[in-house]
């Protein structure tokens, strides 16, 4: 269904973004995986995506936060691949802590990262978009920036802050052919929820279907809402029903 697209998706070397980059190359999607750190894990999943779906592959670093580096990675993409025609917000990082204690440091990195960053990007490939009169977004918003959640006022302010920014992009780009969609997962096993693995029980108890989520179960909504022509302004929970 993506054959012959090219999916950007930003954190796209590991998590719940590594899943994503997967699930769009399986559709046939063309890769531009975006990463900070994971340089060696961002080129072994190219390779693998390249080598198992025949697509074409590339890793690229960039700090999301950064609107230059943004622009400059999303030039560089669409000079390598001809096109971007799915864009996936997944980046992001938590910075956890009390609110009496939260450092102005925490609050500005959080939002730069997890709102700003996405704000980067979107700005950066919407001229291609309209141009090419046709583009998707997805952006991974949270649970957290639905109903709150309390030792993350940072993160549910930014998450929350992703809603709003898909909601007006939705509007403003609907008439333009672009579908703009938010996907909110709960508590879903990677790096970012390790430490509340542990927490088991209390965990566990408070989530309807019983259990955390798998990368996988994020990235068959994330291919779902890129290749869904007549929805837009959504925002798909993806939390075996945590915040319903
Ligand atoms: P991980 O911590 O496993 O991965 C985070 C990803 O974001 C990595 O790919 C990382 O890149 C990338 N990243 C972080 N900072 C930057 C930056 N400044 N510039 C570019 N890339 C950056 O997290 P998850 O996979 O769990 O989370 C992915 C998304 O899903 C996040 O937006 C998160 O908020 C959201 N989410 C996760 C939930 C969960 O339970 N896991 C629940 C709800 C939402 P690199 O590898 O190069 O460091």
């Amino acid at each position: 269904m993506l054959k012959g697209k090219t999916a950007l998706i930003t954190g796209g070397a590991r998590g719940i973004g590594a899943a994503i980059t997967a699930a769009l190359a399986a559709q046939g999607a063309n890769v531009a995986v975006i990463y900070t750190g994971s340089q060696e894990k961002a080129e072994a999943l190219c390779a693998q995506c390249a080598q198992d779906h025949g697509v074409q592959a590339q890793a690229y670093q960039c700090d999301v936060a950064d609107f230059a580096a943004a622009k400059a990675v999303v030039a560089q993409v669409k000079k390598d691949f001809g096109a971007v025609d799915v864009l996936v917000n997944n980046a992001g990082i938590t910075q956890d802590g009390l609110l009496a204690m939260m450092k102005e440091e925490s609050f500005d990195r959080v939002l730069d990262v997890d709102l700003k960053g996405a704000f980067n990007f979107i700005r950066h490939c919407t001229p291609l978009f309209l141009r090419q009169k046709g583009g998707a977004i997805v952006n991974i918003t949270s649970v957290s920036g639905m109903i709150g959640n309390p030792g993350q006022a940072n993160y549910s302010a930014a998450k929350a802050g992703l809603i709003g920014l898909t909601k007006a992009v939705a509007k403003e780009l609907a008439p333009k052919g672009i579908t703009c969609n938010a996907v909110a997962p709960g508590f879903i096993a990677t790096d970012m929820t390790r430490d509340l693995a542990g927490q088991d029980n209390a965990l566990l108890a408070a989530i309807p279907l019983g259990r955390m989520g798998q990368p996988q179960e994020v990235a068959q909504a994330v291919a779902f809402l890129a290749t869904a022509p007549y929805i837009t302004g959504e925002v798909l929970r993806v939390d075996g029903g945590i915040a319903m």
